[in-house]
């Protein structure tokens, strides 16, 4: 066999053998994501009744956590807001999307059944704190981060007592009358940043206690009006705008976009991930009492606060922020107006909650984990597992 032909089968089989290497690079799709180990999983969680649910979950691993419940607010509520306001809601940008089931023991849930669902994985009867159908205190989302070394804070245009922001700190089997209590387990925590209304419940109270004081030995910092810190930034912060129930938007001015900014740049540690909760009450109170252009204007407040949110996640890229509702409040519906002008007929079913699935919007690291439908139940082992915050049970 010629020499010249005993190089060619040499060659002939070097090609053959590096084929695979030739091949593959240039037919990847670029755009496919590369296969680190496992993107996807089921996650199983356990229902009251105690038979096995999978939820579906990414496997990317937020720093921070921004979680913002817009109280009574459904789809309507937010197609209102993003005609009256013309050039889109921040809301729009979000990508990923999912609708929620919200019913408690009832069909119609209402505002601390709602939030206990979201914020400890459990259905329970309407009225509870992060109480079980048994009474029992229920582990909160807010509550796993801290004890995993998160730092967290609640910020809420309602009382900071009031069902929906108590259910991520305190537990009651009963929302009502419990302002005092409430106010108590907050001082018993270890809650960076609270802002909202209610500095009565703070105060000197029947207990002989000042909760106040108590807050100010623990070295938060107190205050009564948010506009005053300007650019302070203390490691601790209690916020109280109002003595009970805040007021309106209009003359509550700029308060929630200003405290979710605020707690950010509190909060956002180098060390430390943290946990925020953010609450736009008021849409619900103007949904019990059919306004619909007071329910607006509640509306472009929260979505102001959302873009803050989102804006920091835009620029931190490792934050996941989530923009949902406890229900949908009065059953509204747009019957007319101007996409021109902005104006908006809207009309109401009832005064009281509907059992109308309610959309969840999700931007940053696990977002895709938050699309689809499902129950509400399963947003809190969602962020469970993407938080990593329950080590004994981390795979
Ligand atoms: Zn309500």
């Amino acid at each position: 066999m010629s020499k010249q032909t005993v190089i060619f089968i040499l060659l002939l089989i070097a090609l053959v053998l590096s084929a695979p290497l030739w091949y593959n690079s240039s037919e990847e799709d670029p755009l496919k994501p590369k296969q680190t180990g496992k993107t996807h999983e089921t996650v199983f969680l356990t229902t009251p009744k105690g038979d096995e649910k999978a939820t579906y979950v990414s496997n990317s691993h937020p720093q921070n956590v921004i979680f913002m419940i817009g109280d009574g607010m459904g789809l309507s509520q937010i197609t209102a807001g993003s005609i009256a306001k013309q050039d889109g809601l921040a809301l729009e940008k979000f990508r990923h999307i999912g609708l929620i089931k919200t019913y408690s023991t009832k069909l119609i849930t209402d505002s601390a059944a709602g939030a206990t669902a979201m914020a400890t994985g459990s259905k329970t009867y309407n009225g509870a704190i992060s109480m079980n159908v048994k009474q029992q205190n229920l582990k909160t989302i807010l509550e796993y981060a801290e004890e995993d070394g998160w730092v967290s804070g609640v910020v809420t245009t309602a009382t900071v007592t009031h069902a929906t922001p108590a259910c991520f700190y305190g537990h009651q089997p009963e929302r009502r009358k419990v302002n005092r209590k409430l106010a108590a387990q907050f001082i018993a925590q270890d809650i960076e940043v609270l802002m909202g209304g209610g500095w009565t419940y703070f105060k000197d109270g029947p207990d002989g206690r000042d909760l106040i004081e108590e807050a100010q030995e623990k070295e938060y910092f107190v205050t009564n009006n948010i506009e005053q810190v300007g650019d302070y930034r203390p490691d601790k912060m209690l916020c109280l705008i109002s003595p009970q129930l805040p007021p309106k938007v209009k003359e509550r001015g700029n308060f929630l976009p200003l405290a979710t900014k605020k707690s950010i740049e509190i909060l956002d540690h180098p060390k430390a991930g943290f946990f925020l909760m953010v609450e736009g009450a008021q849409i619900d109170w103007r949904g019990h009492e059919n306004k619909s252009s007071l329910l607006i204007e509640e509306m472009l407040d929260f979505d102001k606060a959302i873009a803050e949110a989102l804006a920091f996640a835009e620029k931190d890229g490792n934050t996941l922020v989530i923009v949902t509702a406890d229900h949908e409040t009065g059953g509204y519906s747009i019957n007319g107006g101007n996409k021109k002008t902005g104006e908006v007929k809207g009309k109401f079913t009832s005064d009281y909650h509907t059992a109308t699935m309610v959309p969840v919007f999700a931007y940053g690291p696990g977002a895709e984990s938050f699309t689809g439908v499902y129950d509400n139940t399963e947003i809190f082992f969602k962020l469970k597992h993407l938080m990593q915050v329950d080590k004994k049970n981390i795979q």
